[in-house]
């Protein structure tokens, strides 16, 4: 087992946060009309502050505005330019902007190094509980985001999420569906273990995951997904440093975008990166930043987007 542990040195940039759908555990969404759109000019101003300051990721995080609604085509072009403002200021754009038109996602592929999407999970039973009103969560709609990007040679980050009523043996039927899905077109780079720990924001009482259950469930992935798949977990969702070193060692091997925030979960910010060495080498562990685009997919990326990443190592 590898030593190491990578990490995409990140900033979020958020074009929104209103969004359609009402997921009962959401931290993120406000309602549409509630909320200004961030400008370009704000966008600009934050990202030149960030330039030579070792981010290398944009991680463009929207809510969503409805795909049949008259605001849509101005939503997309916002995405879109903000998306080029990143390149332009010598960044790697990823976007995640919920289910997109194929149209959309080969448009984004311009001025993307690699999207994302969470799977979340394949039952559709949660369509009657947490999602019940969300429709952008239905679960054959999402894999089909999955096998868009394949076929468009998108690299592709997914996940689950966890806690949020599945079972688990919803686990393995989402983690199985998503191994498929590579096997088909092998765009998944890494896939996202996401437990969702209760917010401030959030409508949902219950509980959310127990993290007990977090390394075997770790172990399982690693088991079903194939081996070049890396499996990403968020560290700042586990405060035990012992924990942490524990979930590493089930079979971790990614801690994903960290940034000053955690635009999902705000409630839990994330350490420094000094600090997280600090944790990581009790163990004997090595992080290591990452781009967010992993080199096997380099001969998928459009010409200018492969010049940006012969740039940044060159
Ligand atoms: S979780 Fe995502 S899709 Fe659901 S309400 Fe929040 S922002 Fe919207």
């Amino acid at each position: 087992m590898s030593s190491t542990i990578t990490y995409s040195p990140a900033y979020t940039l958020v074009p929104t946060y209103e969004c359609f759908n009402h997921c009962s555990y959401c931290n993120f969404r406000r309602d549409p009309g509630k909320d200004s759109w961030l400008t370009l000019e704000e966008a600009k101003q934050r990202l030149v502050s960030l330039q030579g300051k070792g981010v290398w990721e944009i991680l463009i995080l929207s809510g969503e505005v409805h795909p049949h609604s008259p605001r849509r085509q101005a939503w997309f072009q916002h995405i879109y330019k903000l998306c080029e403002l990143a390149l332009d200021l010598g960044f790697f754009p990823h976007t995640n902007a919920g289910p997109l038109f194929y149209s959309e996602m080969k448009q984004l592929k311009q001025v993307n190094v690699s999207m994302g999407l969470m799977l979340e999970q394949l039952t559709p039973k949660l369509l009657e509980t947490v999602h019940k009103n969300a429709p952008s969560k239905e679960p054959e709609m999402r894999l089909q985001q999955l096998a868009w990007a394949g076929e468009l040679k998108i690299p592709f980050t997914t996940g689950i999420l966890l806690g949020i009523g599945e079972t688990e043996a919803d686990w393995r039927d989402s983690l199985s569906a998503i191994a498929q899905q590579h096997q088909s077109w092998g765009q998944i780079q890494e896939v996202i273990l996401q437990p969702h720990r209760i917010g401030s924001q959030q409508s949902w009482t219950k509980d959310g995951f127990n993290l007990e259950e977090f390394p075997k469930l770790i172990r399982k992935a690693r088991e079903i997904l194939p081996s070049e798949i890396g499996i990403q977990i968020p560290p700042n969702l586990i405060e035990d440093s012992q924990f942490l070193l524990a979930c590493l060692e089930a079979g971790t091997t990614d801690f994903g975008g960290i940034g000053v925030i955690d635009e999902v979960n705000p409630d839990y910010p994330h350490l420094h990166p000094d600090s997280l060495e600090k944790i990581l080498k009790q163990g004997g562990w090595e992080l290591q930043p990452r781009l967010p685009v992993y080199p096997r997919y380099y001969p998928w990326l459009v010409s200018h987007l492969l010049d940006q990443k012969t740039l940044k190592s060159a």
